[in-house]
């Protein structure tokens, strides 16, 4: 049996972290964090002192990965261990966002990791976060999310994440930070950052988080 999958892409800081967190949670399914893998795979790299633009390398890397991802049942919150370090914080680092966003560039190191990614599949279900999670990844997701904000209110909401995990972070540069990071996402020829045509698109702007999540619940039970 094909377990069913909602996927949420969108831009960072649009509240799809929390959103599949808590959507997975109510749900009762299995979260997969493709930006985790991202940023895992570019802190790798850093420590292996590999080039960020070493397509090949990155490739090789990306097949044989050492990582582990450990769901709290509790509250559905995932733990990243790399090579047995628990990297769950370091991999949120502005260092490690960036690093992400440029591996994620690379056409080859995508291909490398959707077995990966697709291996998250599994009953009863799955919630996959991303940016092509309902576009390349799981084209066939019978109910596709597309969470967006305005920059300025992702970096505020980037801003508070930050500033509560014990990060000293300036708004400004969190903003220009978004804007790049928005760019190259968007502009890349490799799975671009697009709705998929049949997502259905929410701007979070404004909106409470039990707010998205109930829009987001109601569209999952119309489409399961
Ligand atoms: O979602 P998060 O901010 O953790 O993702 C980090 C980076 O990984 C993004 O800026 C994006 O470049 C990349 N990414 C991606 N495709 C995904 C998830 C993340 O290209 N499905």
């Amino acid at each position: 049996e094909r377990a069913p999958i909602v996927t949420v892409d969108g831009p960072s800081g649009a509240g799809k972290g929390t959103i599949c967190q808590l959507l997975s949670k109510h749900l009762g399914w299995h979260l997969l964090d493709s930006g985790a893998i991202y940023r895992v795979l570019a802190l790798a790299a850093i420590h292996h002192h590999i080039e960020l633009s070493n397509e090949e390398a990155l490739t090789l890397m990306a097949a044989h990965l050492d990582v582990q991802f450990l769901t709290n049942t509790d509250s559905n919150a995932i733990k990243v261990v790399l090579e047995g370090e628990d990297v769950t914080t370091t991999i949120r680092s502005q260092e490690c966002s960036d690093a992400a966003s440029k591996v994620a560039a690379l056409p080859r190191v995508r291909e490398a990791l959707l077995r990966r990614q697709r291996a998250f599949s599994a009953m009863p279900g799955l919630v996959a976060d991303g940016r092509d999670m309902g576009t390349v990844v799981f084209p066939q997701a019978p109910a596709k999310i597309f969470l967006t904000a305005s920059a300025q209110e992702r970096a505020q909401r980037r801003f508070n994440q930050l500033q509560d995990k014990g990060f000293d972070v300036k708004i400004d540069r969190l903003l220009a930070e978004i804007i790049e990071r928005d760019e190259r996402d968007i502009n890349r020829s490799a799975s671009p950052l697009v709705p998929a045509e049949d997502a259905l698109v929410i701007d979070t702007s404004g909106i409470s988080i039990e707010g998205v999540l109930a829009l987001v619940l109601e569209h999952v039970n119309k489409k399961i």
